[in-house]
């Protein structure tokens, strides 16, 4: 087994709130600088920017997990990663159809840009992507696990857009792979404050918007090799893969 630095929740561009800075080329050269061995894209409620992530990564041996951090009605974030091109495609389209449509102004809300691998602006997202999705979170877990994604409510501990926080518990029928805590949480703490049981497994990443948040937090899978399947048993602990928060 081998000890991979894994962060799969990290913002670009096109994210509102992403700094201008977090181009393609600049979190995957940056990833590697901080040694990290596999990273996640997670825009909020879009996905249009992690193709050329992923080919960056390949090209210079960096795995990347497409993604994105979705929105719900209740206004729970969560992430949802991906295996392939396919998947994602048809999430987007999903994405697409749920969206609320807020008009972006982005002297208020942020840029939306997605741009390619020089950093030039190929197009503006018009609709906001902070806005919810008009489906529950249930709903898009679900939609996620159709299309053999690993679905994932994001930094649970936070006192906003958290499953806790916006539902006040945890919904029997939630299927998650995992739970998300946020960089400077501490897993035993969450765990005996929300009365989290032992099967769930806790990572910790980073919600990278700016190149200063990236390469410090992250957890340690241990598998076999650096892919989806892996990552999913890593989760789930099963055959002997584990994650650890170091
Ligand atoms: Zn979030
Ligand atoms: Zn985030």
């Amino acid at each position: 087994m081998r000890s991979f630095r894994t962060d799969l929740h990290i913002h670009t561009v096109l994210s509102p709130c992403g700094d201008l800075e977090m181009s393609p080329a600049r979190i995957v050269s940056l990833a590697i600088k901080h040694g990290l061995d596999i990273i996640g894209i997670t825009d909020h409620n879009s996905t249009k920017q992690c193709e050329l992530v992923w080919k960056l990564g390949k090209r210079l041996g960096l795995t990347v997990i497409p993604g994105c951090e979705m929105t719900s009605r209740e206004e729970v974030h969560c992430l949802g990663l991906f295996e392939d091109f396919d998947a994602l495609k048809e999430f987007q389209n999903f994405l697409d159809l749920h969206l609320t449509i807020i008009p972006n102004k982005p002297s208020l809300f942020g840029y939306q840009a997605v741009v390619d691998e020089d950093d030039y602006i190929l197009e503006e997202q018009a609709n906001y992507l902070g806005a919810s999705l008009d489906v529950s979170v249930e709903e898009v877990e679900q939609k996620v696990h159709e299309l053999s994604g690993i679905f994932i409510p994001a930094h649970i501990d936070r006192p906003r857009n958290s499953l806790y926080s916006q539902l006040g518990f945890f919904p029997p029928e939630l299927k998650v792979d995992a739970l998300q805590i946020s960089k400077f949480a501490n897993e035993k703490i969450v765990r005996e404050k929300f009365n989290i049981n032992s099967e769930i497994t806790l990572v910790k990443f980073s919600d990278a918007h700016y190149p200063e948040d990236l390469g410090k937090t992250y957890t340690i899978f241990e598998m076999e090799e650096p892919t989806f399947t892996e990552i999913r048993k890593a989760l789930l602990r099963k055959d002997e893969r584990s994650v650890r928060i170091p």
